[in-house]
């Protein structure tokens, strides 16, 4: 007997027969004698419309009642679960992040798991039962609902299985695997077998959103076995896995795209000491997250452009921030682009080869493909370009390194 928790994502309980689908395949466990605890997202496209509504409110929304909107959607999907597995005769009862509780900080709309009391479902799969929790939410001080950040319901899974010493955590959803490149976008994009924790963390973080990256940094720290697989049939999928468990590095294991991202130019900005802190201090005090930076050289030995990226959403904030400091930060012109989308070439054996980046930066050039900002980290290269070169890029880079199924 094995214990394992099994999270099923948005479109794997978009409704009633999918939720009869998920039951039958949770059913199948069972009877196979495992002790299974479901973690489940909101039907798809629910949390969007939530997310909506809460925008058409307008004005400043109280991010407290943002996450009572926006966690609404795994109650309905937690409760029909439950009540669908009783009807197979399989006993079951939904949990809401309330209710077990699992404790997070006051970071509404991104909180972080503190902790999680198992007394209670223990006491339930002691019972025989099959506890069926609402992902995304948790219950954070003051007793106030609290959301983990979209795509939260993996790091709810992924922290049970923690807190629960599971066996394993398997991530169903609606791709049979971590493929090298979104198979959305890349037709010959390939199931990988295996992952590193290290290179899947980056490519969470860079785009891929088949896992969220703070369920992959959870897994990682607290050793939780993770498995990425379709909801439907039982073929294997793809196992996140230690370093020392891969025979043969690749240099380049995935490609990831994430058009979140928005562009910052300040031209004309003195070049002296102290600059960058001054811009950049302003906007973290804000929570305002600065990803990539390129300061251009100097011509004149006075001013310099500096250009940065920040999140679409939170442009309008860091443009309205900067503004409001121009007399003392004496920039030219502020210029913004919300065009634009960050694509990234991630593999550890990166480490130990040189040219990699030389690599992508010819096959972008031999499709015209301009690149407006590089950074790099020791396991992955990304370049800022125009979104509207988004999938060429991308299939260009899939296939200079490779990673093209025959
Ligand atoms: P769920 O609702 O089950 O959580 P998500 O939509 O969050 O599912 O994540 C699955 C999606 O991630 C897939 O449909 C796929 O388009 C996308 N994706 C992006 N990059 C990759 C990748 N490298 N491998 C697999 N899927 C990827
Ligand atoms: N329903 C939430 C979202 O759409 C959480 C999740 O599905 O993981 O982001
Ligand atoms: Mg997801």
């Amino acid at each position: 007997m094995a214990r394992i928790v099994k999270k099923f994502g948005g479109t794997s309980v978009a409704d009633i027969d999918h939720i009869k689908a998920v039951a039958e395949r949770v059913k199948r466990e069972v009877d196979a004698g495992h002790q299974v605890t479901v973690v489940l997202s909101a039907m798809a496209g629910v949390t969007d419309q939530m997310v909506d509504h809460t925008r058409r409110v307008g004005g400043l929304v109280d991010d407290r009642e943002y996450d009572v909107v926006v966690s609404a959607g795994e109650q309905v999907t937690s409760g029909l679960l439950a009540m669908t597995l009783q009807d197979m005769g399989v006993p079951s009862r939904s949990w809401l992040g309330w209710q077990i509780p699992i404790r997070t900080d006051g970071v509404h709309g991104k909180a972080r798991i503190e902790s999680i009391d198992t007394g209670e479902l223990e006491k339930s799969l002691a019972r025989g039962e099959v506890p069926v929790v609402a992902g995304f939410q948790g219950l954070g001080p003051g007793n106030r609902i609290t959301t983990l950040g979209r795509g939260g319901t993996d790091t709810t899974a992924v922290a049970l299985a923690a807190a629960l010493n599971a066996e394993r955590c398997d991530i169903h959803t609606d791709v049979d695997g971590v493929y090298t490149a979104d198979p959305r976008i890349v037709a010959k994009a390939r199931k990988l077998d295996r992952i590193t924790y290290e290179e899947m963390l980056e490519m969470a973080s860079l785009g891929a959103k088949v896992l969220q990256a703070r369920a992959v940094e959870l897994a990682m720290k607290r050793g939780v076995r993770l498995q990425v697989l379709s909801s439907h049939g039982d073929a294997p999928g793809t196992m996140i896995v230690h370093e020392e468990e891969v025979m043969e590095k690749q240099q380049v294991s995935s490609i990831t795209y994430k058009r979140d991202e928005a562009k910052i130019t300040l031209t004309r900005v003195a070049d002296r000491p102290g600059v960058a802190a001054s811009i950049f201090g302003p906007l973290a005090d804000d929570s305002i997250n600065v990803d990539m930076i390129v300061q251009n050289v100097s011509a004149d030995g006075k001013t310099t452009d500096l250009t940065f990226t920040v999140t679409r959403a939170d442009l309008q904030r860091a443009v309205a921030s900067l503004e409001n400091r121009r007399d003392d930060l004496g920039y030219a012109d502020l210029l913004s682009d919300s065009n634009v989308v960050k694509v990234s070439v991630v593999g550890v054996g990166m480490r130990s080869h040189a040219g990699v980046a030389q690599r992508m930066f010819k096959a972008l050039a031999d499709e015209g493909i301009n690149i407006q900002v590089i950074s790099t980290s020791e396991i992955k290269v990304s370049v800022l370009i125009d979104e509207a070169s988004t999938e060429r890029a991308i299939t260009a880079l899939h296939d200079a390194y490779g990673l093209d199924a025959e």
